[in-house]
């Protein structure tokens, strides 16, 4: 395209934009331009407060002085190397770091991009490592209902969103779902975590006789499901999945990638339950969404386990061309001197009673049929519209916008996660506009 024919920059046409009603968006369009701390302001200047931290990644909120200064740093002196057959000090480093403040002898980091490039390199490592302890047979993987586990092939079939996989062919073979636990019914406006359905977990036992363990890799869950509307698990849920696992010789996997770097007041749900999984996937907080990044943290035995072969045999066929990016890495460090520094994990515990009681005022607001909080977020469940699921979600989350504060929309579900440096009376307008905005879309 020339320059004379390049289009003026308000022309929204040409972006095919990711998870969007495309179509409906060009004609409401809802733009943000610039960000600072906890705050967007849309180009008109208008300011919206950050009910999200972006998409749950800003944890330390935006604009942060100290990592535009450790990217620009690095981009000085070196833009990119590879690390596949080389390597570079910041990547190993930064491993070193994560190893430090992971929980239990979680004690290797594989970096990867994204969320979703995190669960299929989390998925492959768990196939690679069951095949190099002798045990190949075990090809099936086990997600859960309602799961999110990001987009590619692998993520999409453990998930369990019908949306995310049913436009896109048979997906991977071996796939099995444990329930879901959102027991509306019998755990409705729990505070923190429900008491009720710890037994799900006993379902995994299930689908093991029915398959038999030697044919089972690995099981997949977020410890506190975030994309699917903010379901934190039954109490005790965990910890039941960890047995079963342990006993028939399965992998877990945690996906941390919205619960990872301090969601729940805690570095990592791993530490906030006490349930240490064989692999974890992180991504989001990791380079507070600055530079794409994302990790696959293994515990000991999985990577002695792939270190078996002769020693000049690659033992592991996976990699991305930007994995360990130098950028990348930069960012990831910088943050977590932020995250230490500033004691953000300490002050999303210390909030989190605040924000449960600021979230829960909001439990006799018109259309209000759940609320469930953990950490610093919520889920908020509004009664669908007869024969227009989504409409009363949609009509909440633009009026929202429109008031001053962005939240996540799923359905008739709206989701919110603020940065961890947002102060009391911020979450008290949060709150505010919240029961406004819900109020005016009724
Ligand atoms: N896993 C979980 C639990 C997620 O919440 C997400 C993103 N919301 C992903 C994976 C995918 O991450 P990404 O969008 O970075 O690919």
């Amino acid at each position: 395209m020339t320059a004379s024919t390049a289009p003026a920059a308000n022309n929204l046409e040409a972006f095919f934009m990711p998870f969007t009603a495309n179509r409906q968006f060009k004609k409401n369009p809802r733009l943000l331009a610039k960000a600072k701390g906890v705050h967007y302001w849309t180009p008109e200047g208008r300011k919206v407060i950050d009910g999200t931290a972006g998409l749950w990644c800003v944890n330390a909120g935006h604009g942060r002085e100290e990592i535009k200064q450790a990217i620009a740093a690095q981009l000085e002196e070196m833009d990119y190397a590879p690390t596949f057959q080389m390597g570079h000090p910041k990547a190993f480093e930064l491993a070193a770091r994560h190893a430090a403040m992971l929980p239990g002898d979680l004690d290797h980091a594989f970096y990867c991009n994204s969320g979703s490039e995190a669960v299929d390199s989390a998925l492959k490592i768990a196939l690679a490592y069951q095949r190099a302890r002798g045990e190949g047979t075990r090809t099936r993987l086990i997600g859960r209902e309602r799961g999110y586990h990001g987009v590619g092939f692998g993520g999409i079939s453990v998930g369990g969103m019908a949306n995310n996989r049913k436009f896109f062919g048979s997906l991977l073979p071996g796939v099995d779902h444990l329930p879901h636990t959102h027991l509306p019914a019998r755990n409705a406006f729990s505070r923190g975590l429900p008491e009720h359905g710890a037994e799900l977990a006993d379902e995994l036992e299930r689908i093991v006789a029915l398959h038999d363990a030697s044919t089972i890799a690995a099981v997949i869950v977020e410890p506190c499901a975030g994309s699917t509307g903010y379901l934190p698990p039954p109490k005790g849920y965990l910890q039941r999945l960890r047995e079963i696992c342990t006993k028939h010789g399965i992998l877990l996997i945690f996906d941390e990638v919205i619960t990872g770097f301090g969601r729940l007041g805690a570095a990592f749900a791993a530490e906030y339950f006490g349930v240490i999984p064989d692999l974890m996937t992180v991504a989001k907080g990791i380079s507070n969404a600055t530079v794409p990044m994302g990790g696959v943290f293994v515990r000991k035995h999985v990577y002695e386990g792939l270190m078996t072969g002769p020693e000049n045999a690659i033992e592991l066929f996976h990699g991305y061309t930007y994995s360990a990016h130098p950028l990348a890495c930069a960012a990831a460090s910088a943050v977590l001197d932020i995250y230490k520094n500033d004691g953000l994990f300490q002050r999303a515990a210390e909030l989190a009673p605040y924000w449960e009681d600021g979230v829960h005022s909001l439990k006799s607001a018109p259309g209000v049929t759940d609320i469930r909080n953990l950490g610093l977020a919520a889920g908020i469940d509004l009664e669908s519209k007869p024969g227009a699921v989504g409409a009363r979600g949609y009509a909440a989350f633009v009026k929202a916008f429109e008031l001053g504060l962005l939240v996540r929309q799923s359905a008739d579900t709206l989701a919110m996660s603020p940065p961890l440096i947002v102060e009391k009376n911020q979450i008290d307008e949060i709150i505010d506009i919240f029961g406004k905005a819900i109020k005016q879309a009724a």
